[in-house]
């Protein structure tokens, strides 16, 4: 029987954690607040930002929507990040992803004030990762997933790691914080052109699934007691749900689990992560704004 990691109970752990240094900051004088910028209409950024601005209003956070039409161009989305970038009560910034096509997303985040960027992409903050520097931002959701293992017991040191997916947002800082002296992971980064996946994939203690395609991590390619963590989220046809879809992760969860010491469901594992350390950022970058 495996373990079953309750990313929404972490995640609530993390953002009671959160809610005390609000307090605490808030008692010597200072509001964290999180500006959140959303160029156009795309129906699931919507929901994103919806939820983030509505986590700040429950935890008492200052925040703001800027909301910036389809076409909206690159010198308007500039301009907008230079004045949160000078606004005082503004700590954390983040521009959602992704923008329409004529918006060059990497220079958006490079116009973010690096003490600000709370989602962790500048390339300061890339640096600092790999420099292991304490005081720069980790992407939330490679930062959720160290969180989720250390919650479920499962000891990285020395352990073989294996990372599918080499994205910026995931993949690659995964695989920094597992390596890094906190992790003491060996760590393997696969991706498409991974020969033998399988094989690789069997040698891992841990597993963490960033790929994007449903339920592409089969049981054969796990090994008995590994770890699995599955950050994919994807939508797949199904004729019987409300919605016409539901969500799966990267990994055929129901054939993996009974393999696994511990595993991540998926809705209701790394997902609600994302955004609990999200408030951990900007909570961050308030304190040190100071
Ligand atoms: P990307 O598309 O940026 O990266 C996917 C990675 O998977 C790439 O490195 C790619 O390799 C690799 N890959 C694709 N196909 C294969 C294959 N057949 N074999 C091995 N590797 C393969 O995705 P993201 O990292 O942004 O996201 C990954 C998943 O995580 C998605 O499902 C996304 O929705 C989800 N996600 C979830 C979040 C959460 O809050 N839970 C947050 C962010 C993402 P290559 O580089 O060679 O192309």
């Amino acid at each position: 029987m495996s373990n079953i990691i309750d990313g929404k109970s972490v995640a609530e752990q993390v953002l009671a954690e959160c809610s005390e240094e609000i307090a605490a900051l808030k008692n010597v004088g200072i509001t964290p607040g999180l500006a959140v910028v959303l160029v156009g209409e795309d129906p699931a950024s919507k929901v994103y930002v919806g939820s983030k601005v509505r986590k700040c209003a429950e935890l008492g956070l200052h925040s703001r929507k800027i909301e910036l039409p389809v076409d909206a161009t690159q010198a308007e989305v500039l301009a907008v990040v230079e004045e949160l970038n000078h606004d005082p009560q503004i700590h954390g910034i983040l521009v959602q992803s992704p923008p329409p096509p004529q918006i060059d997303e990497e220079a958006i985040v490079r116009a973010i004030d690096p003490a600000k960027d709370v989602d962790g992409f500048h390339p300061t903050n890339v640096a600092k990762l790999a420099l292991e520097d304490g005081s720069g931002f980790v992407p939330c959701t490679p930062a959720g997933c160290m969180r989720l293992l250390k919650e479920a017991g499962v000891e990285t040191s020395g352990a073989e790691a294996v990372v599918i997916g080499r994205s910026m947002i995931v993949g690659k800082p995964m695989a920094l914080l597992l390596m890094s002296k906190e992790g003491n992971a060996t760590v393997t980064v696969a991706h498409s052109r991974t020969k033998d996946l399988a094989a690789v994939c069997r040698r891992a203690d841990i597993i963490v699934a960033a790929i994007g395609r449903p339920e592409f991590v089969t049981a054969d390619m796990v090994k008995e007691g590994a770890a699995v963590i599955d950050v994919g989220i994807n939508r797949v046809d199904d004729a019987t749900a409300k919605r016409g879809y539901r969500l799966v992760g990267d990994v055929a969860y129901a054939e993996v689990a009974p393999k696994c010491s511990a595993i991540t469901p998926v809705p209701g594992g790394v997902g609600p992560m994302t955004i609990a350390m999200l408030i951990a950022n900007t909570i961050k970058a308030a304190r040190q704004s100071g």
